[in-house]
């Protein structure tokens, strides 16, 4: 036998990683008083428990106390009482108890990484490598976020009371996404961890108390839905972080609905792993192992889409199948396994359920002829061809080991398939010619792009969804504002249209010649879909004009049209400055117009009128000149990579402006949406729509390309709700009445849009607290798209 044949016979021996220290920290601590609750450790009030068991070999790991709603209410009155100090605590401080948290962390880091593969089945290379050093940096840079904390967030505060609810696949790392920014922003915060994976969490608490965290900052739950529910309903929690899946997102969506809450969503994924015939294949091969076969396939941003180009579509599949057959299948504490067991049994039989299913649809599923363990939940990376687009493996998140494969002609068509789901976690686009790879990721509808790599993730950059992924960043600067809330000049609370906009009673005077205004939409003014029209009252009563009373199909009829125009998106950021400042300029042409049609419909006198318009002016002049300053960031994370943290816009988004200060209100709010480049459904005022419908003339003479703003007048309450339920529209705003807000944000949950009310209060348009980067943030997605360099 030479050296070649001995090297190709040499076989992987055992590389076992001792569990004595995790098997000595389970025998030595009482899981029925498991819940951490203000710096003490108490069972829960019903003193029901429930089993964690190991995913290798089913046996029984701890049986957990299980919170209720009463050890909720209990967690969360420590939160709450913890809470004035530790938000009053200067920035150097919580920096250090962040510091000490994650250098904590390091000394015990080890016993976390054999714990957590020990409880959730991922293998210890990827605990101790990836999940566990990650959690520790996430700690050390947000030490650093919280003393700057004064400096980088002017003119916002600590959200106040924070729940936090994860998920099982990487249960130290999302506790770590979740508690650093929350502390580093001076909020408290009651977590609870997934009841498949409770153990690092417990390990994470000891740590709270030996690193000096203060009793109550820091209170972790263990439990079911059951304890999450009551995190999400409890009134004393100011602001909801959850990762997990999209259907319970929406649960939460809606159970939020109207509380005032700040929310934010990390939801599932179908994510795409793009190759191009000029891709290096082996090292995309490589990446492909790393992006759907890390963790089992349970990780939410898993390539679990391969879009592959035709001309290299059957080599590159070959490759593929020689790769999988060297995946290593076995025990999670082997240090040479490259795939664990799943998380439990109920998981593996929705993954066979799902493949099952795929291949009813016709797909081929293919597996490694090898020899799997004959405990725990292990399943065999699996391979589907032969997927069609609308193939249950296409389209539904398996969150397992499974790979769709599909191949594609040339660029617009991969673009077209990856973007052919309800999902926008994150896409991995492979190819040698970095033009084509920019290219391409803009124009993903996700919110991290990886190019030539994969599920590369750090502190300093964001990480979130679009679409049904959900909404929020956690990481980085973006992340921090999740935790933190705008000082926004509130006003005061609006009444129900019902109550505010009584009929005209009396006649117009028949001096002017009769008008009434039509809808505007796709740059030209069209008659209501009903042939309806509503009287517009002027301040003393009587008819100032009528205006057409939009309904579901012109608002359906707006949607397409903003859709459809790609002129405004597409345009330069120095395009879109220069047409805000003719409309600018065109609406100071007719500034006098505008103030005696304010002085007619709302009964300003003549002076404040004419200051409204001229800060009307203003703020298109300010969002004029943004437009093309408020830009994204480079990162430079731990590695040798550049993160393009990109600022994209939402897309169509409607906005339903209030009736206080009407011209302001809606400019404040129509601008800097069209700014960031969105497309926009505008319903105004329902009291005054004159000021909108006026400035028809002002918009069509301003270059604003057909479609860009569309303005539908009507009844504000009813066409909200048609916006809100509308697939296609990506985001909306409603400054309306308290039980409006509500209803727009239970209804959104169709698409998950991002919902921004004023939670039935308007604001002083006139402040300068009302424009500027608090409006451009709300109108923009970030994308990361991270992009390697070196041979
Ligand atoms: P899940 O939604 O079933 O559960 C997540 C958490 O929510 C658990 O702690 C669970 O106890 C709790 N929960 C369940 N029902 C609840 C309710 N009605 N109210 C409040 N809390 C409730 O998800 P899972 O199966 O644990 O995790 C897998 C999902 O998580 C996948 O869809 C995956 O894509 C997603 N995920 C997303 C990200 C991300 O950053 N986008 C990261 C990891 C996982």
């Amino acid at each position: 036998m030479n050296i070649l044949e001995r090297y190709h016979a040499m076989e992987y021996g055992p590389a076992p990683e001792a569990r004595n220290e995790a098997d000595a920290w389970l025998a030595s601590r009482d899981f029925s008083k498991a819940l951490f609750i203000d710096g003490a450790w108490k069972a829960a009030a019903s003193g029901k428990t429930f089993d964690t068991s190991e995913p290798s070999s089913g046996k029984l790991l701890a049986k957990v106390s299980d919170a209720g709603a009463a050890d909720i209410d209990t967690a969360v009155a420590a939160a709450a009482k913890a809470l004035p100090k530790w938000s009053a605590s200067s920035g150097y401080a919580r920096a250090k108890v962040l510091y000490a948290i994650g250098r904590a962390m390091q000394r015990h880091q080890r016993l976390f990484a054999v714990l957590e593969s020990i409880d959730n089945g991922k293998p210890i290379r990827e605990s101790r490598d990836i999940d566990v050093p990650l959690a520790i940096r996430h700690f050390i840079h947000h030490a650093g976020w919280a003393q700057t904390l004064d400096r980088d967030f002017p003119d916002h505060k600590p959200v106040g009371v924070v729940g936090q609810v994860i998920p099982w696949n990487f249960p130290l790392l999302m506790l770590a996404w979740k508690i650093a920014p929350a502390l580093a922003a001076g909020c408290t915060v009651v977590l609870k961890p997934a009841e498949f994976t409770p153990l690092t969490a417990i390990l994470f608490a000891e740590i709270c108390e030996r690193a000096g965290v203060p009793k109550g900052v820091v209170n972790i739950v263990q439990g079911g839905p059951e304890a999450g529910a009551a995190i999400v309903n409890h009134p004393g929690v100011q602001k909801i972080a959850f990762t997990g899946s999209s259907e319970v997102g929406k649960i939460i969506r809606k159970a939020t609905a109207g509380s005032g809450k700040k929310l934010s969503l990390e939801l599932g994924g179908k994510s795409a792993f793009i190759v191009f015939e000029d891709a290096d294949l082996d090292s995309a091969v490589e990446g492909l192992v790393d992006g759907i076969w890390f963790n089992q396939g349970q990780v939410c941003c898993a390539g679990s889409r391969l879009l592959v180009q035709e001309g290299i579509a059957e080599a590159f599949i070959a490759k593929v199948k020689v790769r999988m057959s060297r995946l290593r299948v076995g025990s999670p504490l082997d240090k040479n396994t490259d795939i664990g067991p799943l998380v439990d049994r109920t998981q593996l039989d929705r993954v066979k359920g799902l493949i099952a299913e795929g291949a009813k649809q016709g797909a081929v599923c293919w597996q490694p002829d090898a020899a799997v363990p004959t405990t725990g939940y292990y399943h065999l990376p699996t391979l589907a061809t032969g997927v069609s687009p609308a193939n249950i493996l296409a389209q539904e998140e398996v969150f397992g080991p499974v790979l769709a494969t599909m191949s594609f002609r040339n660029t617009e068509e991969a673009i077209e398939l990856a973007n052919n789901t309800r999902y926008g976690l994150a896409a991995s686009v492979w190819s040698e010619n970095v033009n084509l790879a920019l290219h391409v990721a803009p124009q993903l509808k996700a919110g991290v792009v990886w190019v030539n790599g994969t599920n590369m993730f750090d502190a300093a950059c964001g990480f979130g969804g679009y679409r049904e992924s959900g909404f929020g960043r956690e990481g980085g600067r973006e992340g921090m504002f999740e935790y933190l809330a705008a000082k926004l000049p509130v006003g005061p609370a609006i009444k129900p249209a019902a109550a505010s906009s009584a009929q005209p009673v009396e006649q117009a005077d028949g001096t002017a010649i009769d008008r009434t205004a039509k809808l505007f939409i796709g740059g030209k003014q069209a008659r209501p879909d009903g042939n309806y029209s509503l009287a517009v009252a002027t301040a003393k009563g009587k008819l100032a004009g009528e205006v057409g009373l939009g309904n579901r199909k012109d608002i359906r009829d707006a949607v397409a049209a903003a859709r459809a125009c790609k002129a405004w998106p597409d345009a330069t950021a120095y395009n879109r400055s220069q047409v805000l400042y003719y409309f600018a300029e065109n609406l100071s042409g007719r500034a006098d117009e505008f103030a005696a049609r304010l002085v007619q419909l709302t009964g300003v006198t003549a002076k404040a009128a004419r200051e409204e318009v001229e800060q009307s002016i203003e703020r298109l002049f300010l969002y004029a000149g943004l437009a093309d300053k408020f830009e994204g960031r480079v990162h430079q994370p731990p590695a040798r990579v550049v993160t393009l943290a990109l600022h994209e816009p939402v897309g169509v988004v409607g906005i339903v402006a209030p009736d206080n200060q009407p011209l302001l209100g809606f400019i404040s709010l129509v601008a800097p949406a069209l700014a960031m480049g969105n497309t926009v459904v505008a319903v105004p005022s329902e009291r005054h729509p004159l000021l909108a419908t006026d400035l028809y003339q002002v918009i069509e003479y301003s270059d604003l390309p057909a479609g860009a703003i569309n303005i539908v007048t009507g009844r504000s309450a009813e066409l909200a709700g048609v916006l809100a339920k509308h697939d296609d529209v990506d985001g909306l705003w409603v400054f309306a009445d308290a039980d409006t807000c509500a209803k727009v944000e239970a209804d959104s949950i169709g698409n998950l849009k991002r919902v921004w009310t004023g939670n039935g209060r308007t604001l002083d348009w006139a402040s300068n607290e009302a424009a500027g980067e608090v409006f451009l943030r709300r109108a923009i997605e970030v994308k990361n798209v991270w992009v390697p360099y070196g041979d």
